[in-house]
């Protein structure tokens, strides 16, 4: 039997591990980046010795991404945030301890006994709500129906924006802000040492031992396509090459435009509201006050962390912090001084042993917003194209299970089992997480 041939379009951590995933399971693999390095969201560059990448990243330990990295044997190493130091919530730019556990619940003085009871039982009940019930409301409904505390509900909304990166919760599907509060409360988060380029070169190492062909600087044109199945594709520079199925792994645009005069995907593509996010990243020589490590925006989408408190990110003694600003449609672009204000309470003093710093206005986090209008996740497209046959797309707008970075490997592995164990494996089961 000839191998299948695939084609992978896109170099980031979803197109890496699909390619990983299908050379290992036995096809000939050749995956093409149109930039000149591989990772896309998920690179990490040096500046004066600090690892910046491309904005915070955390990794979620009982998420699709730990599981998927697992089977391609590679083991993500750093540090859970949390355990040392100040955590904060931000309102109305003042500083209180951020209620996470039983001791900072009691000792806050964010809320009053009334808000700390009701908080209380609002996190002690969330392992048992049934997500995908709430799959048409949305997360801010939900938050109504559930929290009474109008300031109560202002920490729980502050919650689902750092667990999901969505701060537009009247969009945003409940289904989806309770698993992805659930999956924090199950496993929390990692940063990563040296970032997560190191992830980026480990998926493309296990790719190329297992046989796949990786280029970078290769754009793909388009996908060459005959009585609704896939042949090829071709290249930006014309060549043709035969393929027997082609994964997509970039934006629902990219898809589109892959596929030139597709209603469909064209369709899909301008339906997609993306999330977007600022962010501000800054390489400190030390910390103006090494204890407060991080802080949440109660009354405002802030977010800010010292990511090297847990994680190799720079030099010996030296901060690597992130500051951010979760976006929306209607607000889609800060400025930095919106950004340095927030680090302004939290380091007083930065500017004075500031080494690096690099603004970014508004990036793409994940391009698709799941909405409770469109079904929250099991409304996004599926890895498998249903009118094209052959044609498959991997990413965190892709499938039904995770968001973020999840997404992009859970996608990566239904596409893996639709080529390898045929298409009646193409979805998922549904499982409710952390339940
Ligand atoms: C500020 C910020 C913070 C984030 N924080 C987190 C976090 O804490 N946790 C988390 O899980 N996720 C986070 N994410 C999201 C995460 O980074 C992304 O979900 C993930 O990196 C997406 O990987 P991907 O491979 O699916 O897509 P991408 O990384 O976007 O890769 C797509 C690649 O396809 C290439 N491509 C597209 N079209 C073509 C073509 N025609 N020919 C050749 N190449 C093509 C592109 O150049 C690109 O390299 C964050 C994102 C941002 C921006």
């Amino acid at each position: 039997m000839t191998a299948k041939k695939v084609v992978v379009v896109g170099g980031g951590l979803g197109g890496l591990t699909a390619a990983a995933l299908l050379a290992r399971g036995g096809c000939s693999v050749t995956l093409f980046e149109r930039s000149k390095h591989l990772g896309g969201r998920g690179q990490t560059s040096e500046v004066e010795g600090f690892r910046f990448n491309l904005g915070p990243r955390a990794l979620a330990r009982a998420g699709a991404g730990m599981r998927v990295l697992g089977r391609l044997g590679v083991t993500p190493q750093g540090s859970v945030p949390g355990q040392k130091g100040g955590t904060y919530a931000l309102r109305a730019g003042r500083l209180h301890p951020l209620p996470r556990g039983p001791v900072s619940l009691l000792t806050t003085d964010l809320l009053g006994l009334a808000g700390k009871l009701e908080l209380a039982r609002f996190l002690g009940a969330l392992p048992r709500v049934d997500a995908d019930a709430l799959e048409n409301v949305p997360a801010r409904e939900w938050l109504r129906t559930r929290v009474a505390s109008e300031e109560v509900r202002d920490v729980a909304g502050a919650l689902v924006r750092v667990a999901s990166y969505c701060a537009d919760l009247e969009g945003l599907s409940a289904q989806a802000a309770v698993r992805q509060l659930q999956q924090g409360l199950k496993g929390n988060v990692l940063y990563v040492d040296e970032g997560w380029g190191s992830l980026v070169t480990r998926v493309a190492a296990v790719a190329r031992d297992a046989g796949a062909r990786v280029e970078v600087s290769a754009k793909v044109e388009r996908v060459v396509v005959k009585d609704g199945r896939v042949e090829g594709l071709r290249m930006g520079d014309g060549t043709v090459l035969a393929a027997d199925a082609v994964v997509v792994a970039g934006a629902p645009g990219d898809v589109a435009s892959l596929m030139p005069g597709d209603e469909v995907l064209e369709g899909e593509a301008a339906a997609a509201i993306p999330v977007r996010a600022a962010t501000l990243e800054l390489g400190l020589s030390r910390l103006p006050k090494p204890q407060a490590l991080f802080a949440l925006g109660i009354d405002g989408p802030w977010y800010a962390s010292v990511h090297s408190a847990y994680a190799k990110l720079g030099p010996e003694g030296g901060a690597m912090v992130h500051v951010m600003k979760y976006l929306t449609e209607a607000d889609a672009e800060a400025s930095e001084a919106e950004l340095e204000v927030v680090m302004d309470t939290l380091q007083p003093g930065w500017r004075e042993v500031l080494v690096a710093r690099r603004f970014r206005p508004s990036l793409v986090v994940t391009h698709l917003l799941p909405t409770a209008k469109a079904g929250g996740l099991s409304g996004r497209p599926t890895a498998k194209v249903p009118h094209v046959s052959g044609l498959y797309r991997v990413g965190d707008w892709v499938g039904e299970e995770g968001m973020l970075v999840d997404a992009s490997f859970a996608s990566a592995e239904v596409v893996e089992q639709a080529l390898l164990r045929g298409e009646r494996h193409a979805e998922p089961v549904r499982m409710a997480m952390g339940a």
